[in-house]
């Protein structure tokens, strides 16, 4: 049976919340706050606010609060809760849970409530992943993503794949079992279409994270140009306002500055970078190589050019590094005479867009392109991405060995060929809802969560 805990899981507002889980979570509650009713808690209908003081372990009155009783099973950890809802001090919240501490309750680890979820059956283990991903939500949208992902988005379709595979895999058994029947061939036939129909599923889904990702992170986002070209500028435009120094000075721009714009649906995690050029100046040398490190792993880059100049040797360089990359060349400086060529940006970008940071003339257009550039079209939000990266490589591995499974279904090999690779893809399937992880993946997995949820 498992122990009592308690922590503080509110953030710091005004009202705080002090959770408590366990066999005696809802006597330890009891002991400590007194009802204004006159009724112990233990008493309490399930689900009820009961208004009341709460006691410090010496018994002193320390806040005028609610406090609620929650019956096993229908609880968040399945287990008997208690909450109380405090005035958001947290020396009272410290006070009151050192009150439960005194009455044989323990601090609760890390993520120990959704875990206890998990490991009582409240929830399949990619729904408590998502709990952390709604915590940590930082737009709209990925915090959407994360309760359809919560209420079975991805959780559902991977237990429906998987027990179709163990239905199919069991009558592949039973047919082995008995030799002297013949294979049916449209056991063969009916196994190809289901594991057809799976592996495509799989691989959609497993393609999901790449947006998923950009959907919970940010879009990593580095601006290029050289220097004087207007990147700082352009990334105040973005901000709306001052951040990063500008100067006249080239190559002032020494070190990197990451911020955070929201684009549309879409958070935007751009780099400004020491202007790209070559030099004899350590210390801006430093600054470049880390702005090309930066665009390596960057999902996409502004390349900055002055419209107000020709092409130079230095933007040729933003033209090489911008290569390979989903990249939107911006022709900055459009409140001035035009004297760039568009010809050769053409050649190396799909899209281009004159504008004036400086301005804000054209800024627009930038905006409305970012989103579309790393695959947020119109209509591309469809609510269930895979954001999390453990379960888009166990989906990975289950549409291989599905797609194995078919080719042998196909090619007319053995049944245990077809079995062999279906347990795969039912074992891979099996990490995501929880099923066939190991101990020690959960307790990572949780560990990643705050205190006191
Ligand atoms: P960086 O070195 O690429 O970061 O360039 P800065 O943002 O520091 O800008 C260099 C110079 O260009 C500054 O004097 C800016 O005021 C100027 N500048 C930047 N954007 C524009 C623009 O859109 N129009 C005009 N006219 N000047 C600009």
């Amino acid at each position: 049976m498992n122990d009592t805990i308690a922590a503080i899981s509110s953030a710091g507002g005004p009202i705080g919340l002090i959770r408590v889980s366990g066999e005696r979570a809802i006597e330890a509650v009891a002991a400590v706050f007194d009802a204004k009713n006159g009724k112990s808690l233990v008493d309490a209908p399930s689900q009820k606010l009961v208004y009341g003081t709460l006691r410090d372990k010496n018994g002193k009155v320390v806040d005028c609060c609610f406090a609620v009783a929650l019956h096993a099973p229908h609880t968040y950890t399945g287990e008997p809760m208690a909450e109380l809802q405090c005035h958001g001090s947290t020396a009272v919240l410290q006070l009151g849970l050192d009150a439960l501490f005194a009455q044989g309750v323990r601090q609760a680890e890390a993520g120990e409530f959704t875990r206890r979820a998990f490991l009582n059956g409240k929830m399949g283990l990619s729904e408590a992943e998502a709990v952390h991903d709604l915590i940590t939500a930082r737009t709209a949208e990925a915090a959407q993503n994360a309760a359809a992902q919560i209420m079975g988005a991805v959780g559902s379709p991977v237990q429906e794949m998987r027990d179709e595979l163990i239905g199919m895999v069991a009558h592949f058994h039973a047919v082995v079992d008995f030799p002297d029947e013949d294979i049916d061939p449209v056991l063969f036939e009916d196994a190809a279409a289901l594991l057809h129909r799976t592996t495509s599923r799989l691989y959609s889904m497993a393609e999901s994270y790449e947006r998923g990702r950009i959907l919970r992170e940010g879009i990593p986002c580095v601006i290029l140009g050289r220097p004087n070209a207007g990147k700082s500028t352009l990334l105040n435009a973005l901000l709306g306002r001052e951040r990063a120094i500008v100067t006249d000075i080239p190559g002032t721009t020494r070190d990197l500055i990451e911020e955070n714009v929201k684009v549309g649906q879409l958070l935007l995690r751009v780099t400004d970078t020491a202007g790209l050029r070559d030099t004899n100046d350590p210390i801006e040398q430093a600054g470049i190589d880390r702005a090309m490190a930066e665009a390596a792993a960057s999902a996409l880059i502004l390349a900055v050019f002055d419209g107000s100049r020709p092409l130079g040797d230095e933007d040729m360089l933003v033209l090489a590094r911008s290569a390979g990359h989903r990249a939107i060349a911006v022709v900055n400086k459009d409140d001035l005479p035009r004297r760039l060529e568009e010809k050769l940006l053409k050649k190396h970008f799909l899209h281009i867009v004159p504008l004036s940071a400086k301005t804000g003339e054209g800024l627009q257009r930038l905006l409305d392109l970012i989103p579309r550039t790393v695959g947020f079209g119109d209509g591309a939000f469809d609510g269930a991405l895979i954001t999390n990266s453990r379960q888009a490589a166990a989906l990975a591995r289950a549409a291989e060995r599905c797609e194995a499974a078919l080719y042998a279904a196909q090619s007319g090999m053995t049944p245990d060929a077809v079995v062999m690779d279906a347990e795969g893809a039912i074992a891979a399937l099996g990490e995501i809802t929880g099923e066939t992880v190991t101990e020690a993946v959960v307790s990572r997995i949780f560990s990643d969560f705050c205190v006191g949820k």
